[in-house]
């Protein structure tokens, strides 16, 4: 007997679960690829990007997952030579560094480790090292969708400032955009990269690269850009085929509209913001709960360093992250996340971590729902965990303090 039967539940940090209503628009056949109906469609989106990325600046369309993005990104302000300074709190950030060293970048990894967010102290410290202003770009993710740490960027961008340093300061927010806080303007960001499919509740495949005018003039400084990566053409386009450099992603864009619709026009991105805030409690309280009597530990301590989108786990003893993990699965028809860059491929302490997506179109019950399925895997599974999770979680939905 199982009890998985009923709608499944990919409860994973993205892709995240896409509305229906972002489904069905994308159900229809392709417009006009040159002209009509697609080009207005189009123009409506860049100002409801800009209003969750809170800019002025511009924002580049592309085809591409997370991955083309990094490229993207550093394709448009880096020549071989250059150096970057990469603030490295999981995995992320570094992934964004190796990508930049294939393209000739000399690439400085500071490491903070796998358990917190990055200290602005010893990035301001790096950064007066830097007495020549060698370092052109400094790449950070601001949630680390491995370890779930949130970074604090603004105080990353005063520490830039306290440094009299003119570096970039680039941020990557795929998994972080419309789920945590982010003011790229305010914060002073230069360059800032998400993808459709995590907090925007869209099928992967669009990415966008925000950018601002100090970015700009370094891009315009290059003596050469990729093509397909220019960011110039996508956002200075005479032709609507310039936007994309070929074949507009139709659907996606359709997705996408209806996703924006949903969250900067319905929602509205406070509301959406405060009901992640709300339902990242509700994880940590029952997470807290389980970890006090013993149960799996919540991978970052510090309540005001994890991210609202994404809670990373791990088990006490070494199997039981994949034990439930599958218990989750093939019993309750939840999809839990794999642990991500903890350990090194292949080493078995990868068995004990797991990571809970609450990112994009969720509400109470499917997190509540969750949380109980966890509940019956430790119960079934004979995984030792501490009381009242459950309860916990509940009196943050309704409200309560916790
Ligand atoms: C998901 C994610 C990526 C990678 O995105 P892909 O679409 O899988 O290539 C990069 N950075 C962060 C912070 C992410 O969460």
């Amino acid at each position: 007997m199982t009890l998985s039967q009923g709608r499944p539940y990919l409860a994973i940090p993205g892709p995240s679960v896409m509305p229906d209503r972002v489904l069905q628009a994308m159900q229809r056949p392709a417009p006009n690829i040159y002209a009509g109906e697609l080009v207005g469609l189009v123009d409506s989106l860049l100002p409801d990007l800009k209003a969750v990325a809170r800019t002025d600046g511009k924002v580049a369309i592309y085809i591409s997952n997370g991955h083309g993005l990094w490229d993207a990104s550093l394709a448009n302000l880096v020549t071989p030579g250059d150096r970057l300074l990469v603030v490295s709190t999981g995995r992320f950030a570094a992934g964004w560094g190796d990508a930049a060293r294939a393209m000739g970048a000399e690439v400085e990894v500071m490491d903070f480790g796998l358990r917190g967010a990055m200290d602005p102290d010893r990035v301001e410290a790096a950064l007066r090292a830097d007495t020549g202003h060698k370092i052109k770009a400094v790449l950070v993710a601001h949630v680390d969708t491995a370890t779930s740490v949130r970074n604090d960027i603004a105080a990353l961008r005063r520490a830039k400032d306290a440094a009299g340093h003119p570096a970039l300061l680039m941020v990557d927010c795929i998994a972080s955009l419309g789920c945590d806080p982010f003011e790229m303007d305010a914060w002073g960001v230069d360059v800032m990269i998400a993808a459709s499919q995590k907090g925007l509740m869209t099928p992967p495949g669009l990415g966008f690269v925000f950018f601002n005018d100090r970015a700009d003039t370094v891009r315009k400084g290059l003596d050469r850009v990729p093509l397909y990566w220019d960011w110039t053409p996508r956002t200075e386009a005479e032709l609507f085929y310039q936007l994309f450099c070929g074949t507009a992603p139709t659907h996606h864009l359709f997705a996408l509209r209806e996703a924006l619709t949903m969250l900067v026009h319905e929602e509205g991105l406070p509301h959406a913001l405060a009901r992640h805030a709300t339902l990242a409690r509700c994880v940590w309280a029952a997470a807290e709960a389980w970890q006090a009597g013993g149960g799996p530990l919540l991978n970052i301590a510090d309540r005001g360093a994890r991210s609202h989108a994404v809670t990373a786990l791990n088990t006490v003893s070494a199997e039981d992250g994949t034990r439930l993990r599958d218990w989750m699965e093939q019993q309750a028809g939840v999809t839990l996340g794999i642990g991500l860059g903890m350990v090194a491929p292949g080493n078995p302490e990868w068995h004990r971590y797991f990571r809970i997506g609450h990112m994009g179109h969720v509400n109470a019950h499917m997190v509540l729902g969750v949380l109980a399925s966890i509940q019956a895997g430790l119960v079934a599974l004979d995984i030792p965990h501490g009381a009242g999770a459950l309860d916990a979680a509940a009196r943050v939905c309704a409200g309560a303090s916790g």
